[in-house]
């Protein structure tokens, strides 16, 4: 899915909301590649966190187009998904910068070298092709670049899935673990569960969608944001969602499609059922490595053996930056991330131009001159 109205909304909520950073978004959007055709870039970069970020602003100073994908629907990786409010203190020039913010900044910097995005899809096959890779996601975007660089960090967050009797038997019939379009839930029967920022968030999102949303939580209270879990108990107040707390789903049921499901409340005697269209448990994501394991690469206890020279691997035309790449004495800093991105820039760029010589500039000698 390249980058919606959705993704532009989801961005400006995980990350500070400015006035300048929804120019960016909206710069994005409108350039952003509407694709149904294959797109075609110098750099396929596989992870939109931090490192694969600056890596489009190194390409860019070196006049490389990039195309980003990620399987999140949202830029800044770890950043976004799990502490975009922590503040981070070593980061070189920003004695402290929170993590949403830093990737707010990011997206800013590279704005001028237009990269494109494919967001909510995951990487899942690299092919040689005569000039370089052919990228194919999980929804069958197909990218054709000259380069690919894997900035795949701990791997795809992956959805935790409860254990609820006949849940897998309803994926994608009813039963989503992300929300990647709220527009399908309009006037549709809903129920969410969970009670970390994720299921407060999406249940006061989709309030006003849905014809009748209900969050069940196992909990009496909840672990997210203390205003979201506020808001969340003001809006069941004005019935505009149905709270069902200490509770838990025992089993969904339908026939072609989800129809309902089966709920276990503490202090009630006996199970009730919910009539639902959909049935979206929202419990947190887990890293995995995933299709990066069967690429050809050669890995050390999950991640990707590089050179230090330049972060290739041992397969030619690809590289590995950020914390998904091993070397002796590496860490798993953003900083050391943002390094390694200039560095592949200046070894990529003799795969892209083949025929010219690279010489090196300060941008403050030559400045940053935008696509
Ligand atoms: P990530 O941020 O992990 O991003 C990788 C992206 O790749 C993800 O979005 C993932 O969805 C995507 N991806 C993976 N595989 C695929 C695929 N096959 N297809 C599509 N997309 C894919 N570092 C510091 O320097 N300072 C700190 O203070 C600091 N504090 C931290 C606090 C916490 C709580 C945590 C968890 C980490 C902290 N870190 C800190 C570490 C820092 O977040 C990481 O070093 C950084 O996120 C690495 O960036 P990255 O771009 O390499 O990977």
């Amino acid at each position: 899915m390249v980058l919606s109205g959705l993704m532009v909304k989801r961005l400006q909520k995980k990350a500070k909301k400015t006035q300048h950073f929804n120019q960016i978004l909206l710069g994005f959007y409108l350039c952003g590649r509407m694709i149904s055709e294959v797109i075609q870039t110098d750099l396929c970069i596989v992870g939109a966190g931090p490192v694969g970020l600056f890596a489009v602003f190194e390409a860019g100073l070196l006049k490389m187009r990039c195309h980003l994908v990620d399987a999140l629907p949202q830029v800044g990786g770890q950043l976004s998904e799990i502490y975009p409010k922590k503040p981070i203190y070593d980061i070189p020039g920003y004695p402290s910068i929170l993590a949403g913010e830093l990737v707010t900044n990011l997206m800013e910097q590279i704005a001028p070298f237009k990269p494109g995005f494919t967001l909510g899809e995951r990487v899942e096959q690299l092919n040689k092709t005569e000039t370089g890779y052919q990228v194919i996601t999980s929804a069958g975007t197909e990218i054709q670049c000259k380069a690919v660089v894997i900035a795949g960090g701990l791997g795809c967050f992956e959805p935790r899935k409860p254990s609820i009797a006949n849940l897998e038997a309803f994926e994608g019939k009813g039963v989503a673990y992300m929300v990647l379009d709220p527009e399908k839930f309009r006037n549709k029967k809903v129920v969410l569960a969970g009670g970390g920022d994720s299921a407060l968030d999406w249940a006061i999102f989709l309030a006003d969608v849905c014809s009748e949303l209900t969050l069940i939580h196992r909990s009496g209270t909840f672990r997210g944001a203390p205003e979201s879990a506020e808001k969340v108990f003001e809006l069941a107040k004005e019935g505009k969602l149905r709270l069902v707390l200490n509770a838990e789903v025992k089993s969904v049921q339908g026939s072609n499609h989800l129809e309902g499901l089966t709920v276990s409340e503490a202090d009630q005697e006996s199970d009730h059922h919910i009539q639902t269209d959909y049935f979206i448990p929202l419990f947190g994501l887990t890293p995995k490595l995933g299709p990066i394991a069967d690429w050809g690469l050669n890995i050390d206890k999950n991640a990707i053996l590089v050179n230090t020279e330049d972060y290739s691997t041992n397969v030619p035309g690809i590289y590995a930056i950020g914390d998904i790449n091993t070397y002796p004495g590496k860490l798993k800093l953003i900083l050391c991330g943002f390094h390694e991105a200039a560095l592949m820039a200046q070894s990529a760029f003799a795969r892209v131009f083949p025929e010219q010589k690279l010489s090196f500039k300060y941008t403050t000698v030559n400045g940053v001159n935008a696509f």
